[in-house]
């Protein structure tokens, strides 16, 4: 697509923890710019599917930018209850991104629905991207990591819902896994294996 190797990039996104996780996912060679310094908001993400919420913040922040621009979407899907949290997994934890209420609020809906655990409750972790060009061509990637809920939170490592989360081949979550290990084998760092091409 592009020949050109990219050395500048704009990340689309207002929050701080994810710009530096995408620091560490890309080669350190490349220089970061970020919406804080020109202070544009955030557009809504009103999109249906991941990656189409990661071409809207993609496109946003690349037309106000001029700049190449990558954007990301992600979070869990629960196949039983209709894939949800999806999209909505960041707001299912509330304005305070408190995971506790998040987490709650998944067993509350496996019980509403009189679900057990007497067999695997399959989900999966979706990290979507988006690279914008200038010029309105676009790349987009995606990364899944399937696994199955936990009976119960474990661990305390990691964020959001990594406590509930096993992955396939694991018996544990990745709450309880090292950040070294979940970082090499999670849907984000198969999404961006994908865009290592570009750089
Ligand atoms: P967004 O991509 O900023 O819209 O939010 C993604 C949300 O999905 C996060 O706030 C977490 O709740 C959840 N999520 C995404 N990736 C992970 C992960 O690796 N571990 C735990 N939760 C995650």
């Amino acid at each position: 697509m592009y020949k050109k190797k990219i050395n500048k990039l704009f990340i689309g996104t207002n929050n701080h923890g994810k710009v530096r996780e995408i620091r560490r996912l890309l080669p350190s060679k490349i220089t970061l710019d970020t919406p804080k310094g020109l202070k544009i908001r955030s557009p809504k993400e009103n999109g249906r599917s991941f990656l189409e919420n990661s071409l809207i913040k993609a496109r946003y922040f690349a037309k106000k930018s001029n700049e190449i621009c990558l954007a990301d979407d992600s979070g869990l899907e629960i196949d039983i209850i209709g894939k949800r949290p999806g999209i909505y997994s960041a707001r299912w934890a509330g304005n305070k991104s408190d995971f506790k209420i998040a987490i709650e609020k998944v067993y509350k809906e496996l019980k509403k629905k009189n679900i057990k655990f007497n067999k695997k409750i399959k989900c999966r972790f979706v990290c979507a991207l988006t690279m914008y060009w200038p010029d309105k061509k676009y790349y987009q990637s995606q990364g899944i990591v399937e696994g199955q809920l936990s009976r119960k939170p474990k661990g305390k490592n990691g964020f959001g819902y990594d406590p509930i989360f096993i992955p396939n081949g694991y018996k544990i979550t990745f709450g309880q896994m090292s950040f070294s290990k979940k970082t090499k084998i999670d849907h984000r760092y198969k999404a961006f294996k994908k865009i290592k091409k570009f750089f």
